[in-house]
């Protein structure tokens, strides 16, 4: 809506009083008692009177700097009574020029920016501003010095750069403040000589304590004493012939952009470089700790991610006839039972551990299931999506290590025995036995497995091995070697597998011991390809190694084990050794670990006989799952059980290694218990050195004689950590009792489906890595926040100081029209400077923090990336330094856009 008013007077004084009041008491200046004056559009008015007749303030009045306290002022003929402030912003910076005793220029600005601002501030285009702005200068004479800052000029300068910037907007009325106040005789005359030029084309209201200037320059003198005109030379008659004036306030705009805002704070910050430098670093500290430890956590985040492929071939999920529920354990074990405890003055109470203790091993219990795999759960199993798994391998829980024979080397008498594995194993145990560390000849057979299946998948096997030498088992005679990462195969293994002989073993051992028995010829420690391929391994079917026993014999021992192997043997599978792996660089855990491997299809092979075999047939003709040697009776359901399988093997030393050691002397007795091997029973008897001993029991079971053709054991590789999911998700529809399942075209159902847990160890290994590392960024990010906080308050604090140095500046954008907002926007502005800068500050130290950890744990550990920023958490984080700076200065920022313009340009 517009306004157009017609009126003969530019500017009317309708009474006008101004009283200020004194603090908070009743005291009252009256600084103007009524003040009547009127204005013609073209006139030098100089307004005279003593220091604090109230000349400054009548000018204020009438530039709209201040506000009357009663009377009207009457602008082109319109009141002024209900003026908002908008109103009075767009009558300042449209209407109005002010030029000060002191200048009032803005230090940090070039003179072109000073002069620019007015302009700025009404919204004018950047090319207009600054022609416009240089015309102005060139007008006052400063024509080529606009680059130059206020603090290069003379008191003069500076004074012709204030009337250039009053008069840039074109204002209708410039008011000059006791303008040559500060200047010498010659520098006055020239800023009179330009006032008095430019009061040829508009009015100039001067206020002056110098009658002489005022004489001189103006066409009409107001004399003013204790806030009243008490004489006017030349006021308007009421028959003058004036010209008629329009305006137009309401159409007009006084608005300056938030970017203008951005320009000037930005430009006030680098003025003060040094210092904004520090806020920044000081701000950036939080943000810096926060992000830091989100980088290292994401980055370890993405470590465990990268792994999980890795580890999962190393943790297949499993089925296994007994299992832990680990799942169901973790969620119970937080709950804690409560310890009563009971005092009574004059007794002991008694703290039952008994009970504690079978009442955990109890619930420990709880959490082991146990697993009915049936032959439908196991085509169940294998009837899940191909792609989803790389390999599923079935564990029939097969012992191969009783058939399998190699070379055994007795290096002193240099012949050369062939035995079964088990058979060596168990020497092996027993030659520890006769060291000083018999302690540990148990463990033998315990540390290494000597054969174990590989999963049925060459591809799969390949991308995480390289073959070192020959080729992958693929065939049923087939077996291959994996090598450790560093290339080796432990020693134990090697002993049992008839690698090494008696000495050398031992040798091993002692020289750990550093003792007198240590033989340095005897040393081995390096197998050249050639030897681990060319070993000899045969495997033999159950039914040539046990034979039935007849007669007396049958009654204690049904069975007779050969454990060495005779030119008799029949139907043996010669196995060959194709090649040697090694896991690829960047597998960690691979699906095998070191050892030697044969393909499932000879597990199929050793189903097929040892089903049809003599000693399985026995077993299930008795209904036994197990047999111990030796002799023992076991009776279970009131049979009298045939009590053990005859070991037809003893073992012997290579007597002189045991000379000094044990003081077990070599004889006669041990050379023909070795020359009578074959013919020796253990558990009957007979001559030579009691394997079993008198409580050593091995059993032997129908599994491991490859006696049951339903696997016990289920290991399934995922094809990747995506479709590990999958695998669960198709594992669990056997539990739901509401899945229709059909395998094979036969329908199960649910009654006939029992439940069953599988192991998945990674997803627990991962899911608790994942929490405690959560947990851990978790304390450290509210830990690190303080400084964040700290820092917040800091910048609060520095805006404020900002805010007090740029009084003068705030005086002056409003009286050149500045809105309050104009105010604010131009410390937010700063502050969002100053958080944003800290915030990209602090992000690219976290990067150089995060790259300096990075080559540090790289060297250590040898994880490339342990701190990473992401880009996410970074603008993140560079948000949260933005929005919580300007949270700061917002408070500042409220009271400088509320500071009175007055009051504001008072100020030194
Ligand atoms: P002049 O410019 O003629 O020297 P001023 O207009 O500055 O005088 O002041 C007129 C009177 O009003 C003086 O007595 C001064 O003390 C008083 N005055 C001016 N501004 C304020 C204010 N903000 N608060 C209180 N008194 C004021
Ligand atoms: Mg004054």
């Amino acid at each position: 809506k517009s306004s157009k008013i017609i009126s003969k007077s530019i500017l009317e004084l309708d009474n006008i009083t101004k009283d200020y009041k004194l603090g908070n008491s009743k005291d009252v200046v009256h600084a103007l008692k009524g003040i009547n004056l009127s204005f013609r559009k073209n006139e030098f008015v100089s307004i005279l009177g003593p220091s604090g007749c109230g000349k400054t303030t009548l000018l204020n009045i009438i530039g709209g700097l201040d506000k009357y306290t009663s009377g009207d002022l009457i602008i082109g003929g319109k009141s002024t009574k209900n003026f908002n402030d908008h109103d009075w912003d767009v009558y300042r910076n449209h209407r109005i020029g002010f030029i000060f005793q002191s200048y009032n220029l803005i230090p940090h600005q070039t003179i072109l920016g000073n002069v620019e601002l007015a302009l700025t501030i009404s919204g004018m285009s950047k090319k207009e501003r600054l022609k416009k702005a240089k015309d102005a200068l060139d007008k006052v004479g400063l024509a080529g010095m606009y680059k130059k800052h206020p603090n290069q000029l003379s008191g003069g300068q500076c004074q012709r750069v204030a009337i250039a910037r009053a008069l840039v907007n074109e204002p209708d009325i410039l008011l000059a403040d006791e303008p040559t106040g500060a200047l010498d005789t010659t520098t006055s005359k020239q800023i009179m000589d330009l006032i008095k030029q430019i009061s040829k084309e508009r009015l100039v209201i001067m206020v002056t304590h110098n009658p002489d200037i005022a004489n001189e320059y103006s066409t009409r003198i107001i004399n003013l004493l204790d806030g009243l005109v008490i004489n006017d030379t030349n006021p308007i008659k009421n028959n003058e012939n004036l010209q008629d004036i329009y305006f137009d306030i309401k159409n007009e705009k006084a608005k300056m952009k938030f970017s203008t805002a951005f320009r000037l704070s930005l430009r006030n910050l680098l003025s003060k470089i040094r210092r904004t430098i520090l806020v920044c670093i000081a701000g950036s500290i939080g943000i810096v700790g926060v992000s830091t430890v989100l980088a290292v956590s994401s980055g370890i985040h993405n470590y465990i991610d990268s792994m999980q492929d890795d580890m999962l071939s190393g943790n297949p999920i499993t089925i296994t006839e007994t299992a832990f529920d680990i799942n169901s354990f973790i969620s119970q074990s937080s709950t804690r039972e409560k310890i009563e405890i009971i005092q009574k003055e004059g007794i002991v109470g008694v703290n039952s551990i008994v009970k504690a203790m079978i009442e955990r091993s109890e619930s420990m219990n709880s959490y082991s299931v146990s697993n009915e795999i049936t032959q439908d759960y196991i085509d169940f199993v294998l009837d899940m999506p191909e792609e989803d798994f790389a390999a599923i391998s079935l564990d029939y829980g097969i012992d191969i290590s009783n058939n399998v024979y190699t070379d055994w080397r007795y290096q002193d008498l240099g012949v050369s025995e062939k035995m079964s594995i088990s058979a060596i194993t168990k020497m092996y145990s027993a030659v520890v036995n006769k060291t000083d560390f018999s302690d540990y000849s148990s463990y033998i057979g315990q540390l290494a497995t000597s054969f174990k299946q590989a999963p049925d998948n060459k591809d799969y096997i390949l991308s995480q091995y390289d073959l070192l030498e020959g080729s992958i088992a693929e065939n049923e005679d087939e077996i291959m070697v994996v090598v450790s990462k560093n290339r080796q195969l432990n020693d134990v293994l090697l002993a049992q597998l008839g690698y090494y002989t008696q000495k050398q073993f031992i040798n091993i051992i002692y020289e750990s011991k550093d003792s007198a028995s240590f033989d340095k010829s005897q040393q081995k420690y390096e197998f050249p390809y050639d030897e681990i391929i060319n070993k000899r391994f045969v495997w033999y079917p159950n039914d040539t190694i046990f034979t039935k026993n007849q007669g007396m014999l049958a009654t204690a021992n049904p069975f007779t084990y050969k454990a060495y192997e005779t030119d008799e043997f029949e139907n043996g599978l010669t196995l060959k050794v194709t090649g040697i792996l090694q896991a690829k660089d960047d597998i960690s855990y691979g699906c095998l670990t070191s050892g030697f491997y044969y393909n499932p299809k000879l597990t199929i092979k050793i189903l097929e006989s040892s089903l049809q075999s003599e000693i399985v047939q026995y077993f299930k003709d008795n209904n036994l799952d197990s047999i111990n040697s030796g002799s023992y009776t076991v009776p279970i359901t009131g049979q009298t059980i045939p009590s053990g399988i005859s070991y037809t093997y003893d073992y012997y030393f290579e007597d002189e290694l045991f000379e000094d050691v044990t003081g077990y002397v070599g004889n006669e007795s041990m050379f023909s218990s070795f020359m009578n091997i074959i013919s020796s029973y253990i558990g009957g008897g007979s001559s030579g050195v009691n394997l079993g001993g008198d409580s050593k029991y091995y059993t032997i079971t129908l599994r491991e004689l490859g006696g049951i053709d339903i696997a016990n054991a289920i290991s399934i590789y995922p094809t990747n950590f995506d479709c590990k999911s999958n695998v669960t998700k198709h594992l669990d529809r056997w539990n739901d009792q509401n899945e229709i399942i059909e395998v094979n075209n036969k329908r199960i159902t649910p009654d006939e489906r029992s439940k069953i847990t599988y192991t998945d160890n990674l997803e627990v290994i991962i899911t608790m890595i994942n929490t405690m590392i959560d947990i851990v960024t978790y304390a450290l990010i509210v830990f690190t926040a303080l400084s964040l906080l700290v820092s917040t308050v800091m910048i609060g604090i520095i805006t404020y100081v900002s805010v007090v140095e740029r009084v003068k500046e705030i005086g002056v954008i409003r009286s050149l029209g500045g809105r309050k907002k104009d105010v604010s926007h131009l410390f937010n502005a700063e502050t969002f400077i100053i958080g944003l800068t800290s915030g990209i500050f602090g992000i690219l130290t976290t990067m150089l923090i995060s790259l300096i950890i990075n080559i540090i744990v790289g060297n250590l550990a040898g994880i490339r990336t342990i701190a990473l920023v992401r880009v996410s958490d970074a603008s993140i984080m560079i948000g949260v330094s933005v929005l919580l700076t300007l949270i700061s200065g917002l408070i500042p920022a409220r009271a400088a856009a509320n500071k009175n313009p007055v009051e504001a340009l008072r100020t030194e």
